[in-house]
């Protein structure tokens, strides 16, 4: 049977087999077994259940095998999926975090391997990364929102890129990946317990196009966009078919809340502002309306100074419009929970 006949071969998993290492962990898949020579002590400072694990004599372990030896180092066999060992160890020995829209993706059976091992600070410091990549409070939210707002050609040459550094040859398409995905980030969420990204992610997959489809926009590997669809620069996409049918019915009940919720504001957003003049007051009959599907961006752009044909509004108007803004668009992101019934 071909399972039995790779049950034999034997991979030492690149980057995770040290000379020095005083322990092997093995792991099976179809394509054989994997092998890690790691460091006991490592694996001690970073898990309670490897602590324990292998602190107990191998004969009342379920998880060793009695008196087993790899090149006269003891081998304990571990009944988990190799790749997600492999992540799981390697933010043991190799932590660094990068942006990237595939993150969620990629961190979540880390995550769920990081629990059943009772690796808690593994699992803090990657919802730390989580959370920092999806904006907590709207100003990290217009942080976000600047960035995007710069043109790949601009984002080349920031030193914070998705490259660690300067790229002068990063193409058009690679502008998707740079920025944190909804879908899978929502999807994290829920399976993970991080509810404090849900609010941006939604927001994000409530301005997101249906038939902007991650997936869709790429080849089966995830990495290359269809070179025969035209990507546009600032095209974002999700990976839809992430989404539950749950949260798809509370992104739907979202933007039908925060359509009404943005007619309403536009009616009476400066009924009780006292502008200084006929003149001030009349340039609101040439602001525009607030479309409701980004809502944040559109009381930006509403609150901005404004003029009326032949007419400025005056400085000291402007300012009591400007604050006005930036306290409704506090607002918003406030009740973003409330919005798509995430409480
Ligand atoms: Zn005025």
């Amino acid at each position: 049977m071909a399972h039995d006949e790779n049950a034999h071969i034997c991979y030492k998993v690149p980057e995770l087999f040290f000379e020095d290492g005083n322990i092997v962990l093995s792991a099976e898949a179809n394509s054989g077994t994997h092998l890690y020579k790691l460091h006991k002590g490592v694996l001690f400072a970073h898990s309670s259940v490897f602590s324990d694990i292998l602190s107990l004599p191998s004969t009342t372990s379920a998880m060793t095998d009695v008196n087993e030896y790899y090149e006269s180092t003891p081998v304990v066999h571990l009944s988990d999926n190799p790749d997600d060992l492999t992540s799981l160890l390697k933010a043991f020995y190799y932590p660094s975090w990068r942006r990237n829209a595939q993150n969620c993706v990629q961190v979540l059976p880390t995550l769920i391997l990081a629990q059943k091992y009772m690796a808690d600070d593994i699992r803090s410091a990657i919802v730390s990364q989580i959370e920092a990549e999806w904006p907590q409070n709207i100003w990290q939210w217009d942080s976000l929102e600047n960035e995007s707002a710069l043109k790949p050609e601009e984002l080349r040459y920031f030193a914070i890129g998705p490259f660690g550094g300067p790229d002068e040859k990063m193409p058009a398409s690679e502008w998707d990946d740079y920025f944190p995905e909804p879908a899978s980030a929502i999807q994290l969420a829920r399976v993970a317990d991080i509810p404090s990204i849900l609010p941006a992610a939604f927001y994000q997959l409530s301005r997101t196009r249906p038939s902007d489809d991650f997936d869709e926009w790429r080849s089966p590997e995830g990495t290359q966009l269809d070179p025969m669809r035209e990507f546009k620069d600032d095209k974002r996409t999700a990976r839809w078919s992430r989404l539950s049918k749950d949260d798809l019915y509370r992104l739907m009940l979202g933007k039908e809340a925060m359509s009404e919720y943005a007619s309403a504001l536009r009616a009476t957003i400066f009924n009780d502002t006292k502008f200084c003049s006929v003149v001030c007051a009349d340039t609101w009959k040439y602001a525009p309306s607030l479309k409701s599907d980004d809502i944040l961006a559109d009381l930006q752009e509403l609150c901005k100074p404004r003029s009326s044909p032949g007419a400025l509004m005056c400085e000291r108007c402007r300012m009591k419009v400007n604050i006005r803004g930036v306290k409704e668009r506090a607002t918003v992101w406030n009740e973003l929970k409330t919005f798509f019934h995430l409480v």
